[in-house]
């Protein structure tokens, strides 16, 4: 093989090279052709470049690779071949929507700090206060952060800003590549944080009392927002290279 094989653009991990026997419409195998293709090595990802032909139609097995090679180096994007795509959303942020909640371990730098996780950035920035900011960043879990967030000197535009600060926050967290990645997997979900703490704000809350409320659901929605962000900023990234 020539060419090198170029990492999955939607995943970042590399792609395989496979060559599979091809069979008749019996399952019976034909003698000496193969079928060669590319996949990405994520078994989650699913991205592989299309099939190749049986080299019957290829001067040599050299050909048929590199053929597949430059099918799915340039294509723009490879194809993420999906199960039904009925969308249904999450049950919680728990499980395997667990990296949707800003409790998830993923170090964000916003306005030149580093915080642990999303949480601690998000409730610093509720007050304008130095001293109170760093006692917030300081918590020791995203809980604690959040507590210490309940107490601390609010900055007197937040409820005019936070839904910007979120947004802002969320964007730098799935600037991290394997965030990027989980969050893109998501496509086929509306992403809501059904949750039982009376949260119908930045989630919806489904206990008894609030089922008569209709949450908003704004972080399912900045969420949401990102995930489109990120899918068109892989494709442009792809198709700019592609350009050069
Ligand atoms: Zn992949
Ligand atoms: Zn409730």
């Amino acid at each position: 093989m020539k060419q090198k094989i170029e990492n999955c653009p939607w995943c970042g991990q590399a792609g395989v090279p496979h060559k599979d026997a091809a069979w008749d419409a019996n399952g019976h195998g034909y003698r000496g052709c193969y079928f060669y293709y590319i996949e990405c090595s994520n078994q989650d990802c699913r991205a592989r470049a299309p099939h190749g032909e049986s080299d019957d139609i290829y001067r040599s097995e050299e050909e048929a690779w590199e053929r597949v090679i430059t099918a799915w180096n340039t294509r723009p994007v490879p194809v993420i071949e999906r199960s039904e795509s009925t969308m249904k959303a999450t049950p919680n942020f728990d499980n395997e929507f667990s990296f949707c909640s800003n409790f998830a371990a993923c170090e964000v730098t916003y306005e030149g700090r580093t915080y642990k996780t999303s949480e601690h950035a998000f409730q610093a920035a509720k007050t304008l206060n130095p001293n109170e900011k760093e006692w917030v960043a300081s918590a020791s879990t995203p809980g604690e952060a959040k507590r210490r967030g309940r107490t601390v000197t609010l900055r007197p535009d937040w409820e005019a800003v936070k839904d910007q600060v979120m947004l802002d926050i969320v964007r730098i967290k799935f600037q991290d590549p394997d965030m990027k990645w989980r969050l893109i997997k998501s496509r086929d979900w509306i992403l809501c944080e059904n949750n039982y703490w009376h949260d119908n704000y930045w989630g919806n809350c489904t206990c008894e009392r609030c089922q008569n409320i209709f949450g908003q659901n704004k972080l399912g929605k900045i969420l949401m927002q990102v995930r489109e962000e990120v899918i068109n900023q892989v494709l442009e990234d792809k198709n700019n290279g592609n350009e050069s």
